[in-house]
Parts: structure tokens; C-alpha cells; sequence
């Protein structure tokens, strides 16, 4: 039976390639008008109160939107995780009303896309260590420092800031705050990637200004939401597995049917050895969707994608070494290949190592004694 919701998702639908046809050419363009449009038909925030730009009308209703979709939703819709599964979520949990007023349904419309600025040279693992300041000014707070591998910072307006802003050791004197990022006190300069491409960054603070109550929980204890907010991370990477839609975003595996086909285009289908990796290629998604629908502890998720993700890309690489070693410049399945090879090993390293995954599992989820500090 078809009902309003469905009516509505239909509607949507038919407006959808007028709407990204009339968008720029930048992949951001299009995200932002993609997302616009679905603002407007209110298709976002399900389940988030309408008064902050979500509904609540409607029961299961991101798993309805999938489901009705149908396949249909175009691959520039996966590429705002950093605002839709991270900030928002700590938003909502932890920020206050003025905070959740001003945010949410900016993020939900991508009128706001947001980075993460947590790392530093200094601080990756050993996040507490950070040396970013916060000082208060009368009503702003003044930032200083460096933050580096900010995934998306050229494309924000807004960053998740952890800055120390007090004098505690550690994770005692750390805030977190809630910066815009184009402001004279920014600098952005990209980093470059073994892919070609650049979508990380370093970040440069000089004197940059934040708004006094822009402090998401109580100064000086921003450690909780910090963490709360890695936790959000680690299940959306883990949640990915591995889909159609979202094989060149650089976040999922590539699906298994694409490694048949090159293993049948390279004739390695053949091959008795290859077939026993295909196999496994096989299985290992099987077993990544299976552990996404369960909703297992974070770090498991998201090493079993990362797992998945390195065995596909040295199956792959292996099939096309001996005769790809040059490509034809317009070479499209050469080219994603080649991207996904390369891109492969960073899935180990961003949202937390696969060493400290084991260790968040061991000590969180397993019970196990702590690591000295
Ligand atoms: C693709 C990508 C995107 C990223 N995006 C962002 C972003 O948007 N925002 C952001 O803030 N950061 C981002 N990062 C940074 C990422 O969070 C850090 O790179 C990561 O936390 C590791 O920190 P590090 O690079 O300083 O390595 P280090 O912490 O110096 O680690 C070096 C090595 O030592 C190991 N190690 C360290 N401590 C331990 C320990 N206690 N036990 C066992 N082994 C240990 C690590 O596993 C690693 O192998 C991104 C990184 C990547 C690759």
C-alpha cells in the first residue's frame, strides 16, 4: 500500500534531477544542493524534534527513506559523516538548547558541513597530550595552535574543537569547542595523499575567535563528549560495509562483485589460488554486513571493515600489478582500482589505529587491565 510517506519520498524523487542538474559542478556543490533538497522535503533528522529542524512523524524513518530510495539516492549523499554522525549526535547529547537551536537543522541541511580538529603533531593516539589553547576574552574565546589530518576542513564552516583551557594535566583541562572556520585566525593548507588527491589538512589557529557559550559540556571537562563523539565515529566507519553507493567515497570496502569481475576480466577466476582469496574476499563482507546489523562494540566494526578493506586492495593488487603498471590515461576502472590500492592502508590509521582499537576493545569491552601511562 502506498501511504503519504512513501507519496512524499516519490515527490522527491521526480524533482531530485532538476535539482542536482542545477548544481555547480564541485562535488560539494552538489552535496549541499542534494542535501537541501532533502531539507526542504523533510527528508533528513528522523527520529531529531522538529523544532530542531528534524521529524518525528514518522516511525523508523531513515529505514523507510532507504528502503523506498531503492538505490536511487545519488553517491554525493554519504559524504557529510563528520556533521551528520559525529558533531550532531554530541550536539544533541551533550550541547545546550541555545547550542541545539543554532546547529541542527544547519548541519541536517548541509547549509554547515563541520570538520574534526582533534589531532595535532604531537597528539594522535595519545590524544590527551594536545597543546591547542583556548583562553577567554570577555565574551569570545581566543584559540591558538595546530591541528593536522583534518579531513574536509577546506569545505567547512564549522569545526569540532578540542583546545586545552585549563591548566589540569591531560584530559583534566580540555574543552571542547564549537569553532567557525572562515575567519582571518584560520589557516587551511591541504595535505596531499599517495592517491593524488588532497582531503585532508593542516589547520593553523591564530588568534581565532569562538563565542563564549560555543563550549559543548562544562569547561575544562570536554573529555566525556570527546570521547562520546569518537565512539560515534568508530560505528559510523564500522557501519559502512560494503555498498555500491559508496565505493570511491574512500570510507567503505569495495563491494565483492567488483573484485569478480576483475578477477574474470584479468582471467585470475581461473586461477585455484585466487579463487581460495575470492572466496575469502566473499565472505569477509558477508561476515562485515553481519557485524554492522548486530551493532557490536565500535572498534569491531570498524576494524573488521578495515580488515576487509586491506584484503580486497592486495587481492586487487595482485590481479592488476603484472599488467597494469601503466594505464591508459582514460582508464576509468584502472584509475579506481589504482585509488582504491592506494587509499587502502589509511583505513588503519584515521578514526583511531587498528593498535588502539584492540586496546579500546581489551580494556573497554573485554574488562582486561589498563595500560600503564
Ligand atoms: C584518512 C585519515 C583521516 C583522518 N581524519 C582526521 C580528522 O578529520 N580529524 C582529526 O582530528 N584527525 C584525523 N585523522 C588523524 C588520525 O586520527 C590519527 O592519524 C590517528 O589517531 C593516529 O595518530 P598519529 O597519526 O599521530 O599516529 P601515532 O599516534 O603517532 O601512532 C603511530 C603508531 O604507533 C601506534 N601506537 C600509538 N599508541 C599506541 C598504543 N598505546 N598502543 C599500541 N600502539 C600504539 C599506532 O597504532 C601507530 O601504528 C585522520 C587520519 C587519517 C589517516
Amino acid at each position: 500500500m502506498v501511504d503519504d510517506f512513501a507519496r512524499e519520498v516519490e515527490a522527491f524523487f521526480e524533482t531530485l534531477p532538476a535539482v542536482m542538474d542545477a548544481a555547480g559542478s564541485r562535488e560539494m556543490d552538489k552535496v549541499r544542493a542534494l542535501r537541501g533538497a532533502m531539507a526542504k522535503a523533510r527528508l533528513v533528522g528522523f527520529g531529531i524534534p522538529e523544532e530542531y529542524g528534524g521529524r518525528t512523524d514518522i516511525e523508523n524513518g531513515e529505514r523507510r527513506f532507504q528502503e523506498l530510495s531503492d538505490g536511487r539516492m545519488p553517491r554525493e549523499a554519504d559524504r557529510l559523516g563528520i556533521g551528520l554522525n559525529m558533531a550532531l549526535p554530541i550536539i544533541l547529547q551533550y550541547g545546550t538548547e541555545e547550542q541545539r537551536k543554532r546547529f541542527i537543522a544547519s548541519t541536517l541541511s548541509a547549509e554547515e558541513v563541520w570538520c574534526q580538529l582533534y589531532s595535532e603533531p604531537e597528539a594522535g593516539s595519545d590524544l590527551a597530550s594536545l597543546r591547542t589553547t583556548a583562553v577567554l576574552d570577555g565574551d569570545e574565546w581566543v584559540v591558538n595552535g595546530q591541528k593536522v589530518w583534518t579531513s574536509g576542513a577546506m569545505n567547512s564552516e564549522m569545526g569540532v574543537l578540542l583546545a586545552r583551557t585549563g591548566d589540569a594535566p591531560r584530559n583534566r583541562g580540555i574543552s571542547m569547542l564549537l569553532i567557525p572556520m572562515k575567519q582571518p585566525g584560520v589557516e587551511v593548507r591541504p595535505l596531499r595523499q599517495m592517491t593524488g588527491a588532497a582531503e585532508f589538512n593542516e589547520v593553523f589557529f591564530t588568534n581565532a575567535r569562538v563565542p563564549r557559550d560555543w563550549v559543548v559540556g562544562e569547561v575544562n571537562d570536554g573529555w566525556r563528549a570527546a570521547t562520546g563523539l569518537l565512539a560515534h565515529e568508530r560505528s559510523s566507519l564500522g557501519n559502512v560495509g560494503a555498498d555500491d553507493k559508496r565505493e570511491a567515497s574512500g570510507h567503505a570496502a569495495v563491494p565483492f562483485h567488483y573484485l569478480r569481475a576483475l578477477a574474470e576480466r584479468t582471467g585470475y577466476s581461473t586461477d585455484p589460488i585466487m579463487r581460495q582469496d575470492l572466496a575469502r574476499a566473499f565472505t569477509g563482507e558477508k561476515l562485515m554486513g553481519w557485524v554492522a546489523q548486530r551493532k557490536v562494540f565500535p572498534s569491531v566494526g570498524k576494524l573488521w571493515r578495515t580488515k576487509q578493506s586491506r584484503f580486497v586492495s592486495e587481492t586487487a593488487a595482485r590481479m592488476t600489478l603484472n599488467s597494469a603498471l601503466a594505464q591508459e590515461v582514460d582508464d576509468k576502472d584502472a584509475d579506481f582500482w589504482r585509488y582504491f590500492i592506494l587509499n587502502a592502508p589509511r583505513m588503519s590509521i584515521g578514526g583511531g589505529t587498528d593498535e588502539i582499537q584492540k586496546n579500546t576493545i581489551g580494556e573497554r569491552a573485554l574488562g582486561l587491565p589498563r595500560e600503564p601511562s
